[in-house]
C-alpha cells in the first residue's frame, strides 16, 4: 500500500483530533456514528463534519452510511496516527523509500534528527485475507469482529516485545527503538533476505549458525515460527540477522515441534537447493541414543534442553501479555471463529461484510483514557499551509508538527483498561448517536469510493518505490 507521507503536512490539528476520535470510537464500533466523531471530537459548530470530508479526500478514513451515518479508520489514518506520535516522540523526523513489502506489513527507511537511518515497520494483519493466498482462506470463512487495527497492534506490540528481548540475550536481531499502535520502530539491517542471495563464501558455515540460531531459541523457550530464507537477512560479511517475530510461539505449544521442525525443514532444504549442500548423519561416529541430532542431521526438538518462560519478564516489561499471546495465536493460527473484518486495501470486497458488521462490538483500540488528553492538544503549526508539491523528493524536508501531544503515548502499549467514567459517557455518548442516525440523519459525505489501486506486490527492494519526505515541525 503506497504511504504517501506528504499530506502528513497538509493535516491540521483538528484534522488530527478528529482522527482520533475516530480511532476512539473504533474502540467499540466498527464503524463509529458520525454522531459519536463529533461528540468525541468535540470541535465547535459542527466543524467535525468538515474535517471528516478532508479526512476521506485523504483517505484516512472511509465512510459507511449503509446502516447508519458512520466512519472508521483506513490504514493510511492508522499509519498517520502512528507516525505522527513517533515523530513527536523524536523517534524519527522523516519517511523516505519503501524498503520491503511482507505479507502482512510495510517496510520503510526513516530517519531521524541526526541522520541517522532505521528501519519502520507498519503492521498489516489481514491484508493476506484479501489476497489469493489459500492457507490463509479460513480467515475469510467467518468473517465478523476481528479487527485489523486491534490485530495490527497485538501484532506490532508482540514483534517490538520479542526483538527487545531477543536482542538483551544476544540473539542477532535487529535493535528494537520504538512502537507505537501497529508500528514498529527498529534499527536497520545492512544486508540482504537470504532469499536473494545467490552464492555464499562459507555456505556451510552460515548454514550451522542459523540452525545454531533454531536450537537457541529453543533453549531460550521460544520457536520462531517463519524463521525462513524470507526472514533471514545476510550481510556482505555473511553475518545473519533474523527479522519477523510476530509469529513466535513458546516451545511449551501444543504444537511446538511441528512448528520447530518446519522451521528447521525449511532452512534444510533452501540450503540444499541453493547452495547443493547435503545433509547426511555419520552414524558410525554418534551414539544414537544419546545424540542431539536425527537421522538426517536435524536437531531434534526433544533433545534440546528448553527452558520455558525465560524471556517472559522482559515481554512483560514491553507491555506484552500473556493475554495478549493468546489472542494474536488465535488469529495466526487461523483458530479463531471471527476474522479481520476491514482492510481499506480492498473496499470493494468489504462493503458487503461491512453492511453485515455494522453494529457489530468489536474490542480494540485501548485509548478510550485519551478523551481526558485530547483538551490538551497543541496548537497547529503555521508550516503547514504549504502549497501541496508535486512530486517529493528524496532529501525533500517535511515536518510532522507537534500538535498532536503525547496522548499517542497511550497507544504504546495499548493497556485494556478505559476508565468506567469515560466508559459510560462513550456508551451514552453512542447510544444517543446510533437513535439520531435511526431517526434518519442523512450522510454527510457521500460514501468513499476508494480503492485500492492494485499496487505492485513485488518484494524486491529494486521494485520499489523511491519516495523519502522529512516531516513537519
Ligand atoms: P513480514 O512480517 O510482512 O514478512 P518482515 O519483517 O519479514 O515482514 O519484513 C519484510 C521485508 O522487509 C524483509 O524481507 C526485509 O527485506 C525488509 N526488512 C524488514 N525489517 C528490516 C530491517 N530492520 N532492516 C532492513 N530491512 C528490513
Ligand atoms: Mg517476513
Amino acid at each position: 500500500m503506497k504511504l504517501d507521507v506528504d499530506a502528513l503536512r497538509y493535516l491540521s490539528k483538528e484534522d488530527f483530533r478528529v482522527l482520533t476520535a475516530v480511532e476512539m470510537g473504533m474502540r467499540n464500533h466498527e464503524i463509529v456514528p458520525a454522531e459519536l466523531v463529533e461528540r468525541i471530537a468535540g470541535l465547535k459548530h459542527g466543524g467535525t463534519y468538515k474535517v471528516l470530508r478532508n479526512l476521506l479526500k485523504h483517505k484516512l478514513v472511509h465512510h459507511d452510511s449503509s446502516k447508519y451515518d458512520g466512519y472508521r479508520l483506513t490504514y493510511l489514518g492508522y499509519d498517520f496516527l502512528a507516525i505522527k506520535a513517533l515523530v513527536n516522540r523524536g523517534v524519527f523526523s522523516s519517511v523516505g523509500r519503501q524498503i520491503g513489502v511482507g505479507k502482512e506489513s510495510d517496510i520503510f527507511e526513516v530517519a531521524t534528527e541526526d541522520g541517522t537511518i532505521l528501519a519502520m515497520k507498519l503492521h498489516r494483519l489481514g491484508r493476506v485475507s484479501f489476497r489469493a493466498v489459500k492457507s490463509k482462506r479460513d480467515y475469510l470463512l467467518h468473517r465478523r469482529s476481528y479487527n485489523w487495527l486491534y490485530l495490527s497492534r497485538l501484532a506490532a506490540l508482540k514483534e517490538f516485545a520479542f526483538m527487545k528481548a531477543l536482542g538483551e540475550h544476544e540473539f542477532p536481531v535487529p535493535r528494537a527503538v520504538d512502537c507505537n499502535r501497529h508500528c514498529v520502530v527498529m534499527s536497520l539491517v545492512q544486508g540482504y533476505p537470504l532469499v536473494q542471495v545467490k552464492q555464499l563464501q562459507n555456505p556451510d558455515e552460515v548454514f550451522e549458525r542459523i540452525i545454531g540460531l533454531i536450537v537457541r531459541l529453543a533453549e531460550h523457550g521460544l520457536i520462531h515460527c517463519d524463521f525462513n530464507e524470507f526472514n533471514i537477512m545476510i550481510d556482505d560479511e555473511e553475518k545473519v540477522t533474523m527479522i519477523d517475530f510476530p509469529q513466535m510461539v513458546s516451545v511449551s505449544h501444543r504444537n511446538a515441534q511441528m512448528y520447530f521442525d518446519r522451521d528447521t525443514d525449511c532452512i534444510f532444504k533452501f540450503f540444499s537447493k541453493r547452495f547443493h549442500l547435503s545433509f547426511h548423519y555419520d552414524k558410525d561416529g554418534c551414539d544414537d541414543s544419546d545424540s542431539d541430532l536425527e537421522e538426517d542431521g536435524r536437531p531434534s526438538f526433544w533433545s534440546i534442553e528448553k527452558s520455558t518462560g525465560f524471556l517472559d519478564k522482559e515481554l512483560a516489561a514491553s507491555g506484552f501479555t500473556r493475554k495478549d499471546q493468546d489472542e494474536i495465536e488465535k488469529f495466526i493460527e487461523g483458530d479463531v471463529r471471527e476474522t479481520v473484518s476491514s482492510d481499506d486495501e480492498d473496499f470493494a470486497n468489504e462493503n458487503q461484510a461491512d453492511n453485515d458488521d455494522a453494529n457489530a462490538i468489536v474490542n480494540i483500540l485501548p485509548c478510550m483514557q485519551l478523551v481526558e488528553k485530547e483538551a490538551s492538544l497543541d496548537r497547529e503549526n503555521g508550516d503547514n499551509t504549504d502549497e501541496h508539491p508535486k512530486e517529493p523528493k528524496i532529501a525533500e524536508v517535511i515536518h510532522i508538527g507537534d500538535e498532536i501531544n503525547d496522548y499517542d503515548d497511550d497507544c504504546r502499549t495499548g493497556s485494556e483498561d478505559g476508565t468506567p467514567v469515560l466508559t459510560k459517557r462513550l456508551n451514552r455518548q453512542r447510544q444517543r448517536a446510533v437513535a439520531a442516525a435511526r431517526g434518519g440523519r442523512k450522510a454527510v459525505v457521500s460514501r468513499n469510493s476508494y480503492k485500492e489501486k492494485g499496487g505492485s506486490k513485488s518484494s524486491h527492494n529494486s521494485k520499489l518505490q523511491r519516495q523519502s519526505c522529512k516531516l513537519y515541525s
